[in-house]
């Protein structure tokens, strides 16, 4: 039987993302497939943390081996942020992606180094015991936004390597470099090594 894995989200692109790197070695479960609704609190200041705070929860209240990730967008000129708060860091409830792009561009005027990263922690929980999994993808911070694929903050950044923006190169070769796809590659690893 093919082994059974919650990812503690409901996030359709991050599913769809992992889904297409793990292919068929395992069937993954999202949140609304286990039947949770609950908002699971991301509290931590690291996104170790945030990421270890949503397996636990679930693994707590559903007894599933399961995995969860938090990602952040760290921009060296601003000293690491928005990191572990990319996705409020316009203010409100947070994931107005326009709002936060227009806040980093923003922030970012005049500035000559453009230089960040994405980088995704991944907390497994396995029969109990947890394992860290990390994945960066170095670029920069353009100065508008190009292309339409992909969410967040994909209009704005350019990978190291490429001349275009994860929102022009699309979902394919986004899933092979990205800082998600490098810390699933790592869980991967580790899972076909059992
Ligand atoms: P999360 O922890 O994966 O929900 O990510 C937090 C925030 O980082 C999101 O709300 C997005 O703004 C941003 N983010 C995460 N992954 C990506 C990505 O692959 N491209 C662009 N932005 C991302």
């Amino acid at each position: 039987m093919m082994r059974k894995l919650v990812f503690a989200t409901n996030n359709a692109h991050k599913l769809e993302e992992i889904r297409a790197i793990l292919g068929e070695k395992v069937e993954i479960l999202s949140l609304k497939d286990i039947h949770c609704d609950t908002d699971i609190p991301e509290t931590a200041d690291t996104l170790e943390g945030n990421a270890a705070l949503k397996a636990e929860f679930i693994y707590k209240h559903y007894g599933l081996d399961c995995f969860a990730d938090d990602t952040g967008l760290e921009v060296e000129a601003l000293g690491g942020a928005p990191g572990v708060y990319s996705a409020r860091y316009a203010g409100g409830e947070g994931h107005d992606s326009e709002a936060n792009m227009k806040k980093l561009l923003k922030e970012l005027s005049g500035e000559t180094n453009r230089k960040a990263q994405f980088r995704t922690a991944i907390c497994l929980i396995e029969g109990g015991e947890e394992h860290l999994f990390e994945g960066v993808v170095k670029g920069e911070i353009i100065e508008e936004k190009r292309g339409n694929s992909g969410f967040g903050y994909d209009p704005v950044f350019v990978p190291e390597g490429f001349s275009q923006t994860f929102a022009e190169l699309g979902a394919e070769i986004k899933n092979q470099i990205s800082h998600r796809a490098r810390a699933v590659q790592c869980l991967c690893e580790y899972l076909s090594r059992k």
